[in-house]
């Protein structure tokens, strides 16, 4: 029998819900007759840091230690009666536990407040047309917010919400800053840590531990987990991977790192743990382990094993919550940008759809790396049999979709499968904004259940995204929004800036399309990212063929990725940052959109040299021509009831909004009462054979075109 395994995620990832690894896994192991278990200690420590208890122990600290303190600090210290008596009913508010609560909140003065608060002025737009739940969730995450600045103050200077000392891990090539942060006297979070640590060694007794470990804010958090296994459980062997490990850790060569942990696997998990749990149980050995780093005579050695193959994502299994307290989680708000919303609001179950990228090209991303290289989709039966799955064992009917860029097709079978098994789910997910994403296909995954979508418009620019390889152009970008804010979902863009060659006038340019973006009401959310030329992507392997130098970190043994470089013929890309975020900030809430540029950014810029019109013009353009291979399906109802009149007749249609009706000759409802609602999704060609008369003709008619509103959608 082989070793109980217990997967961590260590601090901290997010307060809303559960990072998805240690569920795939975990999943996948018990599938195979493992003892396996999770758990996710950021959110535990900050379910310790935010109790009464954690309270009391932060003010017993002010109250020992001779430092001095800042206004804001000593104004939370100041209320903290307040704090204690008001912090065990918010953390259950935010559990949506206790949702009567947000009465009292709303009223101001419930609620000790502090720095945080002021960010209201700046918000009331938005608050005035909130409800009082969300009204009440916001002042929630800003009490909460408050706490979380006098912790970094007083406690723990590496704490963050959703990271922990994520400076010290980003581009750590040496492992130098991790052993001199592991050194510190442990803080009170460490110590918390710890015991919530040993709580889940007793409980789950496990011999071998997992640190799943996705970003650089939970690098140290897993060092300071497996330092405390190694002096108090040293029998307990420890595997690290994860996303981070899968990026940074791919040249791993300091021995030190081996003081800590026992092993370190890249990339998929499964088949790496399956072999590691063999080696462990003396049914394998070393040369057996896959993709694995171990330490070998003081050196340490890189185990490909390519012989043993990885799981395809078919056979994983449903990933599993099992062991995770899914009610515990918090749902905080932010108001700003309505995409990060989603993010940190409610609790979503998260597949994945299709391993890696089907497009795998653009030249700023890690398209050398398996995570995005190696393109493998699942059927849709097989995934919306998991969502049934999950739904069943959470209760639990939003999903997030946690692909790079989920493919048009695949969302449009998952979209039909959901809708023919007439499952209620809520999902969003990642695209690329290409062209197969058409207004039709936007209603079908709406109705099914898409709420949002985000995508790369990235430098918003024609040159640059051909050089970086998108695949799309603005135009293409502008129309592909455009469709799906018509069917009611929401569009959030990845914003880039600062890509090698990229002059001031391309960036005021890509300002201006974002711009006219908003203004025509085809974005609701977005981002803008300084561009990051990471070790993996074609960028950072090639930098002479995009004209920009590659000018440290020098590598030392440790973490690889973000690389620094010149970029000798852009602009001074840093200066932007400011008046880009500022701007996106406003218009994001219908806010300065006819203001010119220079208002946004305080040191000269270009005029745009894009028309005013431009984005307009892009949407104005033909749609796509219907063919006879084109599929079809209907959304539009039942037909419910209909009304003579001679050789025509007016059919209703039952939708939840109102009857839809349409005027058509007699033959053509005789048609649609054997065919609708095409649910075997057919070929007009097939359709064609049967239909009275010329069906391509008649979908371009008045009539067709009507039908095509109500429901009529061809794919
Ligand atoms: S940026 Fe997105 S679309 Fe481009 S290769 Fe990477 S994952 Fe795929």
């Amino acid at each position: 029998m082989a070793a109980p395994i217990l997967f961590i995620t260590p601090p901290f990832t997010q307060l809303n819900t559960p990072y998805p690894a240690t569920a795939y896994l975990t999943g996948y192991l018990r599938q195979q007759g493992y003892v396996a278990h999770q758990a996710d200690l950021g959110l535990e420590v900050t379910l310790r840091l935010f109790s009464k208890q954690g309270l009391e122990q932060i003010f017993h600290h002010l109250d020992q230690i001779d430092q001095t303190i800042s206004e804001n600090a000593f104004r939370i210290y100041s209320l903290k009666d307040h704090y204690l008596r008001t912090i065990t009913p918010v953390i259950q508010f935010l559990q949506n536990k206790k949702p009567t609560l947000a009465h009292l909140i709303v009223e101001r003065g419930f609620l000790p407040e502090a720095s945080r608060f002021q960010s209201l002025q700046d918000l009331a737009w938005a608050f005035g047309h909130m409800g009082i739940q969300d009204k009440a969730r916001h002042l929630a995450t800003l009490y909460l917010e408050d706490l979380g600045d006098l912790v970094r103050e007083v406690i723990d200077p590496h704490f963050g919400f959703t990271r922990y000392a994520e400076r010290i891990a980003r581009a750590a090539s040496s492992f130098d800053p991790i052993l001199e942060a592991l050194d510190e006297p442990p803080t009170l979070l460490v110590h918390w840590l710890e015991a919530c640590l040993e709580e889940k060694i007793s409980q789950f007794a496990p011999e071998v531990i997992g640190l799943s470990v996705p970003f650089p804010g939970n690098v140290l958090g897993a060092f300071q987990i497996a330092a405390y296994v190694k002096k108090h459980h040293p029998k307990i062997k420890i595997v690290l991977g994860g996303g981070y490990a899968n990026t940074e850790l791919r040249r791993l060569a300091d021995p030190r790192v081996f003081h800590y942990l026992d092993f370190v696997t890249l990339d998929d998990g499964e088949a790496p743990i399956q072999q590691l749990m063999a080696y462990l149980d003396g049914q394998a050995t070393t040369k057996d382990l896959k993709r694995t780093f171990h330490l070998s005579q003081d050196r340490v050695v890189y185990q490909v094993n390519s012989k043993v193959q990885d799981i395809p994502l078919a056979e994983t299994g449903t990933p599993t919550y099992a062991d995770l307290p899914l009610d515990q989680y918090l749902s905080v708000m932010e108001l700003v940008n309505p995409m990060h919303r989603l993010w940190s609001d409610g609790r979503w179950n998260k597949l994945t759809l299709a391993h890696g990228c089907y497009w795998g090209k653009c030249s700023f991303c890690d398209v050398s790396l398996d995570y995005i290289s190696r393109y493998e989709p699942v059927q849709a039966e097989i995934l919306v049999n998991r969502m049934e799955e999950m739904i069943q064992e959470t209760g639990e009917y939003g999903f997030h979709f946690v692909d790079e860029a989920a493919p048009p097709a695949l969302l449009r079978d998952v979209a039909l499968e959901i809708i023919r098994r007439n499952l209620t789910v809520v999902w969003w997910t990642n695209i690329r904004f290409e062209k197969n994403f058409t207004y039709d296909l936007a209603r079908l995954l709406k109705r099914s259940g898409c709420i949002a979508l985000s995508g790369g418009l990235e430098v918003a620019s024609d040159r640059l995204l051909a050089r970086m390889k998108k695949g799309v152009t603005v135009a293409q970008v502008a129309r592909v929004a455009h469709d799906f804010t018509r069917a009611g979902i929401m569009v959030h863009a990845y914003l880039m800036y600062g890509f090698p060659t990229q002059t001031e006038q391309e960036t005021i340019d890509s300002w201006e399309v974002v711009r006219q973006m908003f203004l025509e009401g085809v974005l609701q959310s977005g981002f803008w990212h300084q561009f990051a030329m990471t070790a993996h992507s074609p960028v950072g392997l090639e930098p002479a063929a995009y004209e920009v130098e590659t000018i440290g970190p020098v590598f030392d043994g440790f973490a690889e990725n973000d690389l620094f470089h010149e970029d000798p013929n852009g602009a001074n890309h840093d200066q932007f940052g400011p008046g880009l975020h500022r701007s996106l900030f406003n218009f994001m809430q219908g806010v300065g959109l006819e203001e010119p540029v220079s208002v946004w950014f305080d040191f000269p810029v270009p005029t745009p040299s894009h028309p005013p019109q431009l984005i307009s013009e892009f949407l104005s353009e033909e749609p796509t021509k219907i063919k006879l291979t084109d599929r079809c399906f209907w959304i539009g109802g039942n037909l419910s009831d209909t009304n003579e009149d001679g050789e025509w007749v007016e059919i209703i249609f039952s939708h939840p909004l109102q009857e839809e009706s349409c005027w058509v000759p007699v033959d053509i409802l005789e048609w649609l009462e054997l065919h609708l609602p095409f649910a075997n999704y057919p070929r007009l060609s097939e359709l064609q054979d049967h239909f009275p008369g010329d069906l391509l003709g008649f979908l371009n008619s008045e009539t067709g075109s009507r039908l095509r509103e109500i429901g009529w959608l061809i794919l």
